[in-house]
């Protein structure tokens, strides 16, 4: 018999796939580089389900029914690519190959491009949840053709979380979508978790607080509407106690952080597609400066400022709230940026990505899932907003959190917490709802040294001043 999908490359997170696929009824070809891997897991799990080993990938692709669905689970880059080399010669028109994989969307519209000309489908799909997700039911995100995924589709909506009876996966649209979307969950992640950082900062500075203390307000603020996966868990990590020393686990942790480079390249693609991010991009950049010991030294060394802790809380439950209503305005500041750099893409290369679709598959299976997200697609149902923030819901729900905001980044200030991300997000914020910006001095200074031009107020057209000369204004 002929297995229905073959999965190549069997580390944690294709083995838990493949095992996930078994386990709903499908039959699945396994195929990895090094076939140790392969048989360990048909010896340790075989009995889940329908499994066909095989050593070569002449062997894979011949264990395959026809059109072929191909999994490749390998190291993103240069190995998924020398998967895809040696695996193509192999299979015929109409075969699916699908990279679940964290490539980078630009390789994989490369690849699809490529695919498509030797007649091939060739589906770029994000998978988020990590290694439990990928067996017990992850957030999928494909792209590639429609037709591929009449064909791919039910077998993935199967496998994935389900909220509320909906699958957490959709056609997210061409070539790169798929992978693109998964590169912005992986950008908000980053900022997220940033936000998390800072309001357990300003906590346990601000309050004095233990981290036993703070696990059990992180708890309680997952029963409202911060309610999430990474609250949820931070509330964990915060309670947990190291073994050795019996302190508490975040205190002996090293306090640089790492970072694998998909915050990296969310940052990168929004500078190109000119879409603001700062949420994401702040939070990439505070895990490289904590990651500059040297410089931190230095600096601890030389530079004056406020103690931490030295500025009183008087009111200790009117400091949580606010700083939990600080958390949620800048969260929805960095996911509608988020949503901003989704919609800029799909303009960009005609993915026609339906936003509020991104918010129902990213409701279970993955890392940022949340009770908020309802909201999000609740926000896209009908017209598409001009900025999330402007959503009826989240308006609201930032002015309602606002003064809060603002006491709260105040407060970071003279107090010496860094909080780049609340304070940028409230610095957004501000900006996009000012009347006048003073990007208007930008354009003059920039006529100035380079006469560049500028726009008036008052009349159409575009104009330059002889600053060197008589300042008379010409029309340019
Ligand atoms: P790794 O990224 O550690 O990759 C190991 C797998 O790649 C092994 O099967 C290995 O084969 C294979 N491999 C490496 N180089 C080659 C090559 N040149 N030719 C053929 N096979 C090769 O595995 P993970 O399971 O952690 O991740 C797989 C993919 O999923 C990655 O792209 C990752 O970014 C992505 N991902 C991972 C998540 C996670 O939480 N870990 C979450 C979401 C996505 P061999 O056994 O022979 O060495």
């Amino acid at each position: 018999d002929l297995a229905q999908i073959g999965v190549s490359g069997l580390a944690v997170m294709g083995r838990n796939l493949a095992r996930n696929l078994a386990r709903n009824g499908f039959s699945v070809a396994l195929h990895n580089r090094t076939s140790a891997r392969t048989k360990s897991l048909v010896a340790e799990h075989g009995d889940e389900g329908t499994f066909v080993p095989t050593e070569t990938l002449e062997e894979f692709v011949a264990a395959l029914e026809r059109p072929r669905r191909v999994v490749i689970m390998v190291k993103a880059g240069a190995p998924t690519d020398a998967v895809i080399d040696e695996l193509v010669p192999l299979l015929d028109e109409g075969d699916i190959v699908i990279d679940c994989g964290n490539a980078h969307y630009a390789d994989t519209r490369r690849r699809e491009a490529d695919l498509r000309e030797r007649g091939l489908h060739f589906v770029g799909a994000g998978v988020s949840g990590g290694e439990e997700g990928a067996l017990l039911g992850p957030s999928i995100m494909p792209g590639g053709s429609k037709e591929s995924y009449a064909t791919l589709g039910p077998m993935f909506e199967k496998i994935a979380a389900h909220v509320d009876g909906t699958p957490c996966c959709v056609h997210v649209g061409p070539d790169g979508a798929g992978h693109f979307v998964k590169m912005v969950h992986n950008g908000i992640e980053y900022a997220d978790m940033q936000l998390i950082a800072e309001a357990y900062d300003l906590l346990r500075d601000g309050l004095g607080a233990s981290a036993a203390d703070l696990s059990r307000i992180f708890a309680e603020w997952n029963t409202g509407d911060l309610a999430s996966f990474l609250i949820e868990i931070t509330a964990e990590v915060l309670g947990h106690t190291d073994a050795a020393t019996g302190q508490a686990f975040v205190d002996v942790v090293l306090d640089q952080a790492e970072q694998k480079g998909t915050g990296r390249w969310t940052v990168q693609t929004a500078l190109d597609l000119g879409v603001p991010v700062t949420g994401i991009a702040e939070a990439t950049f505070a895990r490289a400066l904590s990651a500059h010991p040297e410089q931190r030294d230095a600096a601890r060394e030389a530079l004056p400022g406020p103690a931490r802790g030295s500025v009183p809380v008087s009111d200790r439950d009117a400091f949580v709230d606010d700083v939990r209503k600080a958390l949620y305005a800048s969260k929805v500041v960095a996911y509608a940026q988020g949503y901003d750099q989704m919609a800029a893409a799909s303009a960009e290369y005609g993915w026609d990505i339906d936003l509020g679709a991104m918010a129902t598959i990213w409701r279970g299976g993955c890392i940022i899932r949340a009770r908020f997200l309802d909201r999000i697609k609740d926000a896209y149902a009908e017209e598409r907003p001009a900025s999330l923030l402007v959503a009826p819901y989240f308006r609201d729900a930032v002015a309602e959190g606002q003064e809060a905001w603002r006491r709260i980044v105040a407060h970071a200030a003279k107090a010496g917490i860094p909080t780049p991300g609340f304070s940028s997000a409230l610095a957004y914020y501000d900006a996009l709802r000012a009347d006048r910006l003073p990007a208007a001095l930008i354009q003059g200074l920039r006529d100035f040294f380079g006469a560049h031009t500028y726009k008036r107020v008052d009349r159409e057209g575009t104009f330059h001043t002889l600053w060197g000369g008589d300042r008379a204004e010409v029309e340019a």
